[in-house]
């Protein structure tokens, strides 16, 4: 078996793994190899061109990015030298009241001094430190509330805000330190609580300048290329299984063969629901120890699940000049946070001319993204929502596209899953094999998270290097 060595693999596409990929090839001078299932870079963040007909350009579920131009998936960027193009940023959130939708700002009627409160509160959270923010992120934002906030429409507001955050709809489930890590940065960069923005060329247009850093620095991107192991000798990763072969039969009776690639590194940057399709989880034989195992396995099913429909409509459905994110705490029919982004109206590109492009989707559990039969049930409730909430639909409709997605954007934002409870970087008992992605360390919402977490992978890999 002819043994190919790289310094460093990376097993997953996403831009996490593309993020470690391109800086330690730019940055470390590494020979880099990443490692994809699928024929295409971006992960969970992929656009698909002409889909589903010629002039449209949908991506993965609904996407937007929080703080743009000042993200952390921008810093990744820059860092290596690349630059997003961002389209104009969300200028409100239009939170559906039941009837109607209103700016998030006037859904809470307030008084001139709980206006006052509201913005000094603001003021207080942009001073917090990051060791006051770090020692709520076992605790609830209703708790931090409890002590900070006496006014009950200003706790209306923030926990608005919180959902919107988080997709959780109760301030007792949302992690105080996430909700105020994001307000605060949020505040200090752009002086908003929270502000979004959309890339003019898609999801892809943030993935694709770090695929471009890794081949340019003489690293390899191979996809369709589904990781069986990480193979792990004597408390070091040694490189990867891969198959070498595909067979006729696949279905009920599996063939497979696989080669061994070396590598010095190995980052896994797959979500932590996949793990253990890669590394032994079995005790008694699992290279790692029993507490890690245990803990991954207990988070692994904690993430979001969304279903929702892409679709696009003949003619605009909402005024094409409103840069606008629509957000609903439980929608009457299915019950659910809700989530809608006319994103023809940041990018017009994604839809052929005069006509709007949507991504919606509803927060669910991972037990209802997964059981087929009650997400068509929901899909429909849904889709009677959606009917009340844009009037017209029906009738300027175009086509329509169902989707789900169980595991959407890393771990819950609940109390003790945020910050550093979230799983270390760097393999324990094992130190020459990472993580990276939105799950594991690293701050911000979901794409910044995998950004973060991406930078701060890396780091350690530099580091490692000078030892
Ligand atoms: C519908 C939807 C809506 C979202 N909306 C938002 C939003 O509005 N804002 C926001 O910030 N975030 C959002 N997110 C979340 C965001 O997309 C993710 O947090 C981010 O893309 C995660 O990046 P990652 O690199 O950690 O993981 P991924 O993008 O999942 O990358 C992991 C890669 O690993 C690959 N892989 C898995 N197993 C193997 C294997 N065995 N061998 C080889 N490769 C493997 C996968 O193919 C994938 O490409 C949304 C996600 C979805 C799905």
């Amino acid at each position: 078996m002819a043994e190919k060595k790289y310094d460093l693999i990376v097993v997953g596409a996403g831009i996490a793994g593309l993020g470690v990929g391109a800086i330690a090839a730019k940055e470390g001078k590494q020979k880099v190899l990443v490692l994809d299932r699928f024929p295409k870079v971006g992960g969970r963040m992929m656009s698909y061109e002409g889909y589903p007909a010629k002039g449209w350009r949908v991506d993965i579920g609904l996407h937007l990015v929080e703080l743009g131009e000042q993200a952390s998936c921008t810093e990744l960027n820059e860092r290596v030298g690349k630059k997003i193009e961002w389209g104009p940023f969300s200028k409100t959130v239009d939170i559906w009241n039941g009837e109607k939708f209103m700016d998030v700002a006037q859904l809470v009627p307030m008084t001139r001094e709980e206006k006052i409160a509201f913005r000094d509160l603001l003021g207080k959270i942009a001073m917090l430190s990051e060791a006051e923010i770090e020692e709520w992120d076992n605790r609830s934002l209703e708790e931090w509330m409890n002590e900070n906030v006496p006014q009950p429409a200003v706790r209306e507001l923030l926990t608005d805000l919180g959902m919107i955050m988080t997709t959780i709809p109760h301030a007792i489930d949302m992690a105080a330190g996430e909700v105020l890590w994001i307000a605060k940065h949020n505040l200090l960069k752009v002086r908003q609580a929270l502000q979004a923005s959309y890339p003019i060329d898609g999801m892809e247009g943030i993935t694709r300048g770090l695929a471009e850093v890794i081949r340019e620095n003489g690293g390899e991107i191979r996809l369709n290329c589904d990781v069986q192991e990480i193979v792990i000798r004597d408390k070091k990763a040694v490189g990867v299984r891969v198959p070498s072969m595909k067979h006729v039969y696949q279905e009920e009776f599996r063939m497979y063969e696989t080669e061994f690639i070396a590598a010095d590194r190995v980052v896994c940057a797959l979500p932590i629901y996949k793990l253990s399709q890669i590394i032994d989880f079995n005790p008694g034989t699992s290279p790692l120890p029993r507490w890690w195992v245990k803990r991954i396995e207990d988070i692994q099913h904690e993430v979001t699940g969304l279903i929702g429909f892409v679709f696009g409509t003949k003619e605009p459905l909402i005024d094409p000049e409103k840069k606008v994110f629509y957000s609903a705490l439980k929608l009457k029919h299915s019950g659910f946070p809700f989530q809608a982004c006319p994103v023809s109206n940041f990018s017009p590109d994604v839809a052929p001319a005069g006509k709007q492009l949507f991504h919606t989707d509803i927060v669910v559990e991972h037990e209802q993204a997964s059981d087929k039969f009650e997400r068509e049930r929901l899909l429909a409730l849904m889709w009677e929502d959606m009917k009340e909430m844009f009037p017209g639909l029906e009738e300027k409709l175009e086509w329509r596209l169902p989707y789900y997605v169980d595991g959407c954007d890393g771990l819950a934002r609940q109390p003790g899953l945020v910050g550093n409870f979230k799983p270390a970087l760097q393999a324990p008992g094992i130190p020459n094999l990472y993580f990276a992605g939105d799950t594991y360390i690293g701050r911000g919402l979901a794409i910044n998270g995998a950004a973060q977490s991406s930078m701060r992978c890396a780091d350690l890999i530099l580091r490692d290097l000078k030892k």
